[in-house]
């Protein structure tokens, strides 16, 4: 199977109203070009560097989405072509991205990452942590930055119930918030072991790398 074919078959799969970002981590440019040239628009990334080389190399019309965490000083290399942060875990780091993103005279969309896994190694923030943050007047000073939904990553384990529950969470969680801010619309959970499930829990955008491009190998 080449990477036009997975990436055919994983759209045939996916119901109209659910993006897919295409998490192309450690993979050269050639690959990505494959999956643009089959028409594929979104792509991840989860380091800010790479993305800041692939981003320079290829065509201007991708969307280039900052799936990893995040750290503050890196912020600026990418404040002016990142189209969606999906790893907001704190507001110092939103203050840094609505900081860089003034400089650019843009509006950055964000993602609130929520810790919906039980392993201590994953980041985010609580579901209240997340409601404080909305309704903060720090938070409405904030004019470059938007909040479009939230974000999480379940477990790590073959426990298919578990991972339903952490995505049911999540679904919940946004719901909550979307009662504070109205212009949340989006949940970003699901990777290729689990994104039809996710997809089942009310998804509305899914992460897939491995399954388009192939396992990584992290030298
Ligand atoms: C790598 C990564 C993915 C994609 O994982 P696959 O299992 O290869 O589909 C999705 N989300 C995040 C945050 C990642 O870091």
């Amino acid at each position: 199977m080449n990477i036009q074919d997975n990436l055919n078959n994983i759209k045939s799969t996916l119901p109209e109203d659910v993006t897919l970002v295409a998490v192309s981590k450690t993979k050269p440019i050639s690959d990505l070009m494959e999956a643009y040239n089959a028409g594929q628009r979104i792509f991840g990334e989860n380091k800010i560097q790479e993305m800041v080389e692939k981003h320079e190399d290829m065509p201007k019309d991708i969307e280039w989405h900052m799936i990893g965490h995040v750290q503050r000083n890196k912020v600026k290399y990418m404040a002016e072509f990142v189209s969606l942060i999906h790893g907001v875990e704190s507001f110092k780091l939103l203050k840094e991205i609505n900081k860089q993103a003034k400089k650019h005279n843009r509006i950055i969309n964000c993602l609130l990452q929520i810790k919906i896994a039980e392993e201590d190694s994953k980041f985010g923030m609580s579901a209240t942590d997340a409601a404080t943050l909305l309704q903060s007047d720090e938070f409405s000073d904030l004019k470059h930055i938007k909040i479009t939904g939230v974000m999480g990553m379940a477990t790590f384990t073959d426990d298919m119930k578990q991972v339903e529950t952490e995505f049911k969470f999540l679904k919940h969680t946004f719901s909550e918030l979307k009662n504070i801010n109205t212009e949340l619309n989006t949940i970003s959970m699901g990777m290729s072991g689990d994104y039809k499930l996710a997809i089942e829990c009310g998804s509305t955008m899914v992460r897939v790398g491995s399954s388009i491009f192939g396992s990584r190998n992290y030298k």
